[in-house]
């Protein structure tokens, strides 16, 4: 039987009735032995089967065989979903949770697109604005209007804010200070290796990197020319497409995808370097996305070959340890999507080690969700919340960096912080290298510039 006759046959019984369902031999691998469960932090928040691993996995395997219609009882728990992968280092035969989610939100978003102001806002924001940079870029300028004209005082001075739902004023309140140039603007083509030349590599900037954390990518690329690599940074790419993945817009998610192989292959570099696991994950997982599109199966796998985390990459191609010393203490927050999705654990925590002066002091489930993934946080408020506090109680007194590779947790470990009134920061694992690299030069107090003008911002 052919692969068309096949899924013809499949789709028939199934009521997952579009194009890229959830594949059922994924599906088979399940043997319910409900090992993943206590990894699942819905499950842990609700005690409820259908917000767990195995839940969704039967909720999913019930559609797919027609048993069960696309309703609210399956797209709650679908949607629910942190898509955090925590299920997926758990469970001992290697059960696709993530994916499986992914496949099944690109069908209810089929079986049921949103309509009115939701529609049209998820329309805007990921058809509209994040796979266009240049229009995101208008929003930084905005966003950054906002907060130095005068109007973010005003706003919060009138108490303007309050009339926001609570998590709403929270991420205002750490929202960091945006830069005043996007690192595509900021950064030239190609930033070239300092020393003797090791090989090139590209730099994905991302689109929330770019625009709100442009001081990570310049950290970034910084590091890389300093460890012999020219950093080439291409104009025409785009934002990764994990957002559209996780809400399931999947064709969207495919034509960004498609955009990004084209630059960086064309691009002829040996390496495509990421900062944000988040994005990393999605990008490692393009030829899943794009499995049956016969023109970029090959090329997407090509691609993927050549993407590390940054931290991954400096561990596997050997990095200056830096002479700088911090001395401080620091503690690393493991985001889902570099542990879970990437199995990356060891090299953050091996850089940060290799800074003079930083004693590591782990924090207890250091690989839980901090209930950031992605926009989860603004769309499940109720479930992240008790998420991010439960990941709280697990920092360690008296540090003052928390580290991590991933700018949405950033964002909600700063609001984390916040809460706590704590004077720790956030920050990225590079960004740490790069200020002992530049403290070796007398320049770590610049570095801070940067970060210390973000916590500027959420005074
Ligand atoms: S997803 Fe894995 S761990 Fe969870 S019930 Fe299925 S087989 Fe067991
Ligand atoms: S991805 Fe995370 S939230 Fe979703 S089922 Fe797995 S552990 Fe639970």
């Amino acid at each position: 039987m052919s692969e068309h006759t096949q899924l013809a046959a499949m789709l028939e019984q199934s009521n997952f009735k579009w194009p890229d369902p959830p594949n059922p031999d994924k599906l088979s691998v399940c043997v319910h032995c409900g090992l993943c469960l206590q990894a699942c932090p819905t499950y842990l928040e609700t005690g409820i089967e259908a917000q767990s691993p195995r839940g969704r996995v039967y909720l999913i395997n019930l559609v797919n065989d027609g048993l069960m219609n696309i309703n609210d009882a399956f797209v709650d728990p679908v949607f629910r979903c942190l898509d955090c992968r925590a299920c997926e280092t758990a469970c001992p035969s290697g059960v696709q949770v993530g994916t499986l989610i992914e496949e099944a939100r690109g069908q209810i978003r089929q079986a049921q697109p949103l309509t009115g102001v939701k529609g049209m806002f998820s329309d805007l924001m990921l058809k509209k604005i994040f796979p266009h940079p240049d229009r995101l870029q208008k929003i930084g300028k905005l966003m950054r209007f906002y907060q130095k004209s005068g109007l973010q005082k005003a706003t919060r001075g009138l108490g303007i804010m309050k009339l926001f739902p609570k998590h709403m004023q929270e991420m205002e309140a750490v929202l960091p200070l945006i830069p005043e140039k996007t690192s595509r603007e900021a950064l030239p083509p190609v930033v070239h290796a300092i020393g003797e030349k090791r090989g090139t590599v590209g730099l994905v900037v991302g689109c929330v990197m770019d625009v709100m954390f442009a001081d990570i990518n310049m950290a970034t690329a910084r590091v890389l020319a300093r460890n012999g690599y020219d950093v080439v940074i291409p104009q025409a790419q785009t934002c990764c497409g994990a957002l559209q993945v996780h809400a399931g817009e999947r064709d969207t998610a495919k034509q960004m995808a498609r955009t990004n192989i084209d630059t960086f292959l064309a691009a002829g570099v040996e390496y495509v370097i990421m900062n944000a696991a988040g994005c990393g994950a999605a990008v490692k997982e393009y030829p899943e996305l794009l499995h049956s599109d016969p023109n970029y199966r090959d090329k997407a796998e090509h691609f993927t070959n050549k993407v590390r985390d940054i931290s991954e990459f400096l561990v596997e191609v050997g990095y200056e340890p830096p002479k700088g010393k911090l001395n401080v203490k620091i503690t690393y927050h493991d985001a889902c999507h570099l542990a879970h999705a990437q199995k990356i654990r060891t090299q953050p925590r091996e850089i940060l080690r290799s800074i003079p002066g930083v004693e590591l002091i782990e924090m207890a489930d250091s690989d839980r969700c901090c209930g950031s993934a992605g926009i989860y946080n603004l769309t499940h408020p109720e479930m992240a919340s008790p998420i991010l506090e439960a990941k709280m109680a697990n920092v360690p007194d008296g540090v003052t960096y928390i580290a991590m590779g991933n700018p949405g947790c950033m964002m909600q470990m700063a609001t984390g912080v916040h809460r706590k009134g704590s004077d720790m920061e956030v920050m990225h694992t590079v960004s740490l290298l790069d200020m002992a690299y530049r403290a070796e030069q007398g320049l770590a107090n610049e570095s801070q510039a940067s970060v210390t003008q973000r916590e500027e911002a959420r005074a």
